[in-house]
């Protein structure tokens, strides 16, 4: 059994997890509590603009671990699949002027696409992409997404599925993202982390809380779910990874307390169930 951690080093919390903060109040916050890692969700950029978040981030002192998300690339028209390459263009640009080497996928899916013709169209994206993304020294990860989010979300529901698309197109920056949300109940996970080998890229926690209350907003902290976080880090990290742990949690209940207390309280349960 994989040890517990007994330091924070590689601790990272994706800015969404402190939805009430702007990315000025989540630098503040992340560095007095002494997290060293952040991943940024591209709207977080926006208040600022790209060159003065970029600033704050450098000064921070943050390791700056991923930008969350590129992807949606199945439409309906030439059009709207032109309009996702070029919005993953800019989340390149935005990832290689804020410091991150890495964007994270969550791939698109639309209702009335066939999952399969969607994959096709999500693998046509990320190769269309890649080649910019690796000019600008920048990671493409597939996170497959839970089956729940597959109409309209990610056709891209299985690291099966990802690892596909990764041993398809071949490409050095293209690899994949576990979050154990989306991929514990997976009775193929251990097999498929291992044929990831390498291409794993990125590693996301959080817990699932039963009952589920909202299919979106309803994730638990790490210890108060059904997920055995620890027996999935072990797996992760039996392929080498040794990366940031990163702690992401869309939840109503969380954003609606104390985020300073909140952050202390990830803190502990990282320390307890990661
Ligand atoms: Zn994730």
């Amino acid at each position: 059994m994989t040890e517990p951690l007994t330091d924070l080093n590689r601790l990272c919390i994706h800015t969404i997890t402190t939805k009430p903060w702007s990315l000025a109040e989540a630098i503040d916050g992340y560095t007095r509590a002494g997290v060293p890692g952040v991943t940024v969700w591209r709207q977080w950029l926006e208040p600022l603009g790209v060159d003065e978040s970029a600033r704050r981030l450098r000064d921070s002192g943050l390791e700056v671990v991923s930008v969350c998300r590129g992807g949606f690339f199945p439409a309906e028209t030439a059009a709207g699949r032109q309009e996702a390459l070029d919005d993953n263009r800019r989340a390149v640009d935005e990832a290689e002027a804020i410091g991150a080497p890495l964007i994270v996928l969550v791939c698109g899916a639309v209702p009335g696409i066939p999952l399969d013709e969607a994959r096709r169209q999500i693998a046509d994206g990320i190769a269309a992409v890649a080649p910019y993304a690796a000019e600008a020294g920048v990671k493409l990860s597939i996170e497959p997404l839970h089956p729940m989010f597959a109409d309209d979300r990610s056709a891209v529901n299985t690291l099966k599925q990802a690892n596909d698309i990764v041993d398809a197109l071949a490409m050095p920056n293209v690899g994949v993202t576990v979050d154990v949300y989306h991929v514990w109940w997976d009775s193929e996970l251990e097999e498929q982390i291992q044929r990831a080998g390498k291409t794993v890229f990125s590693f996301h926690v959080c817990d699932w809380r039963t009952p589920t209350r909202d299919l979106l907003n309803d994730r638990a902290l790490m210890g108060d779910g059904c997920i055995d976080i620890r027996q999935i880090r072990a797996w992760v990290e039996a392929t080498g990874f040794h990366g940031f742990n990163e702690v992401e949690i869309f939840s109503n209940e969380h954003w609606a307390s104390d985020q300073t207390e909140f952050v202390e309280r990830i803190k502990d349960a990282y320390l307890a169930h990661v």
